[in-house]
């Protein structure tokens, strides 16, 4: 129980969704070009280019890297949580998150550039945000077409299963829930001798 619900809160999801896009723009050493203004010490430009690694991209292989993981940690909350609202409140907040401290950083200390790309950057955010929105919904409706789809097919099967088990005694019109030998209203051999104990047929 107590894994369960760590496995469903908010900051485990959220870490988890982190390391994975972590371990992504690590591993690929994905990096965001920025033209820093000229008197931003080393320690900000740290700061702000790692965040920026995380939501922002130029129009080329890029942003299919970044689209890759981020759809790729969209689909952590849709398998925990698999409730359309939540879903979507989850990967909000999630990319919320790195978007909310770039944005103050950037325009606090590198306020040239900010005036210049700020928009483009913007509209950058709003482009994957939707899109990271939008596949959420998609995933939970599939998910849940899936689950339906199959608790059908089990229903199916268990009504064939019902049916095959049924049956009635040609003699005197008794139903059985089970294939019985003998009806045990007028005792009649309902099932014939198919041979010996041995297997062998007479
Ligand atoms: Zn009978």
């Amino acid at each position: 129980m107590k894994i369960a619900f760590l496995y469903k809160s908010k900051l485990a999801l959220f870490s988890i969704q982190f390391l994975i896009l972590t371990i992504f723009i690590i591993a690929f050493g994905y990096s965001f070009q920025i033209e820093f203004d000229s008197n931003v010490i080393e320690e900000r430009r740290l700061v702000i280019q790692f965040l920026s690694n995380y939501i922002m991209y130029e129009f080329n292989i890029g942003l299919i890297f970044l689209y890759f993981i981020w759809m790729l940690v969209t689909l952590i909350p849709v398998i925990a949580l698999q409730k359309i609202k939540r879903v979507i409140i989850m990967n909000t907040i999630t990319f919320f998150f790195p978007n909310f401290f770039f944005y103050i950083f950037i325009s606090k200390y590198s306020p040239l550039y900010f005036e210049h790309y700020g928009i483009f950057l913007f509209l950058k955010t709003l482009l994957l945000g939707l899109v990271i929105i939008l596949f959420s919904f998609l995933l939970v409706l599939f998910l849940k077409f899936i689950k339906n789809f199959r608790k059908d097919v089990i229903i199916k099967d268990i009504s064939i299963i019902e049916k095959q088990t049924k049956s009635k005694c040609p003699y005197c019109g008794t139903e059985f829930n089970s294939i019985p030998i003998y009806c045990y209203k007028c005792s009649k051999q309902l099932i014939p001798d198919l041979g010996d104990n041995n297997g062998n047929y007479e």
